[in-house]
């Protein structure tokens, strides 16, 4: 697999389900020209959509964070770009492309942890991607961590994504600013909501105290969400991606490390490696690319 050509557009969620289609068509015909090729030498297209998927009938059931419930997006993204399309959850599609294109030892059993906006997870069991009886397994991201916790997206409270996904950090860190604590971030950013898991990084290093505890809580939230999966999973390898592990691996690999060994059954964690991808945001769109090529062969 070859990465040829990429382009980046903002979902736009408010527009509704049919203005997000037409932006994610419209990103492809144009990922298809950064490339140089055209749209008659695409085999097919796999993407990944946050949330409960039919990867069947490619509908999307229900993504808490575009507020979509029944999206037809298979259908819907066929009609417009006139090609194959393939859909699968994203925290399942993006372990697809880790496993296939970055663990060379082919571990049976693999559990991805995708943080980002959200937190997705991705389950390889036997070497295959695990769905579930309805397709709908994976979603790590709402396992409760704390009852009447902070709250998430999905409607639910103490989710883990509303304890340690960069939605969750970018929050605490805005509250806190309202309450008078002092960070780097404002003369940093002219504009809070511009904020990003780079600038977090930088701040961290320049010695910001906020930013500093954020970051190690969610990382010992990130720990202990390791330590729950792999006392239920005991996969071989744990693969940590995403755009804030992308960003903060540095900063938070170790404290996960230990947290998830301080709260895992005794022998839960034996000889289970938790590493951290390098495909970082890319791993979602690798493995799109994986779906489409084992779909059309
Ligand atoms: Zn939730």
């Amino acid at each position: 697999l070859e990465l040829l050509g990429t382009v980046k557009v903002s979902t736009k969620a408010q527009r509704g389900p049919d203005a997000v289609i037409e932006r994610i068509a419209r990103c492809v015909r144009d990922a298809v020209d950064e490339a140089d090729l055209s749209l008659k030498e695409i085999r097919g297209v796999g993407i990944g959509a946050p949330g409960a998927v039919d990867g069947d009938a490619g509908n999307v059931i229900f993504a808490p964070n575009l507020d979509w419930h029944d999206v037809a997006l298979k259908k819907q993204l066929e009609k417009a770009l006139g090609l194959p399309v393939f859909v699968e959850n994203d925290g399942n599609i993006a372990a697809l492309g880790v496993y296939v294109t970055e663990l060379k030892s082919k571990p049976r059993h693999m559990l991805g942890i995708f943080v980002g906006t959200g937190i997705g997870g991705g389950l390889v069991v036997g070497g295959e991607l695990y769905s579930g009886f309805g397709h709908t397994a994976g979603e790590i991201g709402h396992m409760v961590l704390e009852m009447d916790g902070p709250k998430c997206g999905c409607g639910n409270k103490g989710c883990f994504e509303a304890l340690a996904s960069r939605t969750a950090m970018f929050q605490r860190i805005k509250t806190a600013i309202k309450e008078g604590q002092k960070t780097l971030l404002t003369e940093m950013l002219d504009d809070l909501e511009k904020m990003r898991s780079g600038d977090l990084r930088k701040a961290f290093r320049r010695g910001d105290k906020l930013v500093e505890g954020v970051v190690e809580d969610a990382a010992q939230y990130l720990g202990v969400g390791v330590a729950n999966l792999v006392n239920i999973l005991n996969p071989q390898v744990v693969v940590l991606g995403g755009g804030v592990m992308e960003a903060l691996a540095d900063e938070m690999l170790s404290i996960i490390v230990e947290t998830a060994k301080d709260y895992a059954m005794p022998g839960a964690m034996n000889g289970v490696e938790i590493v951290v991808s390098s495909l970082g945001d890319n791993a979602g769109i690798t493995g799109g690319a994986v779906l489409a090529k084992r779909m059309t062969k």
